[in-house]
């Protein structure tokens, strides 16, 4: 059946047009003064002292991975209960995912179990073995670092996680592909990583149609991936001249432009999907559905999409399945990364590796969200999850 409810749709209105239209009517299409502008948009927002932007969320993180100095071999904490691109990135350059579990509560990385793959891991031994990978580990492998997620618009345990990586002395890499505009304990998401890396796919909280930004106050890191996105061109080389391998990601002026002014309306499209969770929230209070939860450590939630929970027992793809016949689109969320083919194949990952994850993974249910939906869009779904039962 067709959708009755879209999945997520983007939030776009005159001004976008105009901004966009207006570049449409110069000769300059990249690398002009709407790219400085969004980046401008995100020091203030983040408070950080530079900011980045590229083509992609993924393009941001792999960028961030080259800056971090990561090396074939090392290993890298990080949570196997994301969208697939933050672990990607790290085998992109070959460093290994150590992948631990997640809270229950949140979805987000533990951040107990980093401290004690953390200290294991560097212990070595017997002990190190049981955090890593069956297969796929190089003797004598070192930890350099922590990827860390925020999962559905709310920020990972940061303070504890930062904590961990100061002790260690690991390079700290925060995923707020799915968190702009959230708040840790009143500050911004992104900001607790060495760097942070936001995205602006269509379903996310800003859209560029695609696109990415990096946040950090390190200022050779901010350079070194300035450099990258950009063919590898360090300051002072001419368009020909490439100091390092590099890429092109660099985002046009079109999308920056789109963006800037998403940017300008971030509390507005924030505020508009804080009333939609509101919504859903009142009506799941009356159904047997785990509506998400808010941590005590989470100042603000930005949602990202809005995830349900089956109960244990239940079959989730029954309850799809209702609902699709009833046109409500919906999605798993998330399959592990760990179980992904290639990654099975590679590091011999098997069910049981990861149980609080896995668990989230087979329950999970994201439900059309975005911040144009209406409260009658709303009522739609909950009244199908009600007919499902
Ligand atoms: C959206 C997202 C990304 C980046 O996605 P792109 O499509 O490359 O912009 C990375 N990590 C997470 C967790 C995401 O949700």
């Amino acid at each position: 059946m067709k959708p009755v409810v879209p999945m997520s749709s983007p939030d776009i209105t005159e001004a976008e047009r105009q901004a966009v239209l207006s570049v449409l009517n110069t000769p300059n299409l990249s690398m002009g003064s709407w790219t400085d502008r969004f980046e401008a948009a995100f020091c203030e927002r983040t408070g950080s002292k530079h900011a980045i932007s590229v083509n992609s969320g993924t393009a941001g993180l792999h960028l961030c991975v080259r800056a971090a100095g990561w090396s074939p071999g090392d290993l890298v904490i990080t949570t196997s209960f994301s969208f697939v691109a933050s672990t990607n990135v790290l085998l992109f350059e070959n460093v290994i995912p150590v992948f631990v579990d997640v809270e229950e509560r949140s979805g987000n990385i533990d951040p107990g179990l980093v401290e004690q793959a953390a200290a294991d891991i560097t212990r070595g031994g017997a002990a190190a073995r049981r955090w890593l990978p069956r297969q796929g580990v190089p003797e004598g492998a070192k930890l350099r670092g922590l990827l860390a997620v925020d999962v559905f618009g709310q920020p990972a345990d940061l303070a504890a996680l930062r904590q961990t990586a100061d002790r260690y002395g690991l390079g700290f890499i925060e995923d707020s592909c799915e968190a702009l505009g959230a708040e840790y304990r009143g500050k911004s998401a992104g900001t607790f990583g060495d760097c942070g890396v936001f995205a602006f796919y269509p379903n996310k909280q800003i859209t560029t149609g695609e696109g990415g930004m990096i946040v950090t106050d390190d200022e050779r890191a901010a350079s070194f991936m300035r450099a990258l996105r950009n063919q590898g061109r360090a300051p002072g080389d001419t368009w020909l001249q490439h100091t390092y391998l590099g890429y092109n990601y660099r985002i046009d002026e079109m999308s920056a432009a789109l963006g800037t002014i998403q940017m300008s309306r971030l509390d507005e499209l924030i505020a508009k999907r804080q009333r939609v969770a509101d919504w859903y929230a009142q009506r799941l209070a009356k159904l047997p559905f785990e509506a998400p939860n808010v941590a005590a450590y989470t100042s603000k939630v930005s949602w990202f999409v809005y995830v349900i929970r089956v109960p244990k027992g239940m079959q989730r793809a029954r309850v799809a399945a209702a609902l699709a016949e009833r046109g409500i689109p919906v999605r798993p969320y998330f399959l592990p990364i760990h179980l992904q083919p290639y990654m099975v194949e590679r590091f011999g990952y098997r069910q049981g590796d990861l149980p609080v994850t896995e668990d989230l993974g087979e329950r999970g249910l994201a439900l059309p969200f975005s911040s144009v939906m209406t409260e009658e869009q709303v009522e739609t779904v909950c009244r199908a999850l009600a007919e499902t039962l």
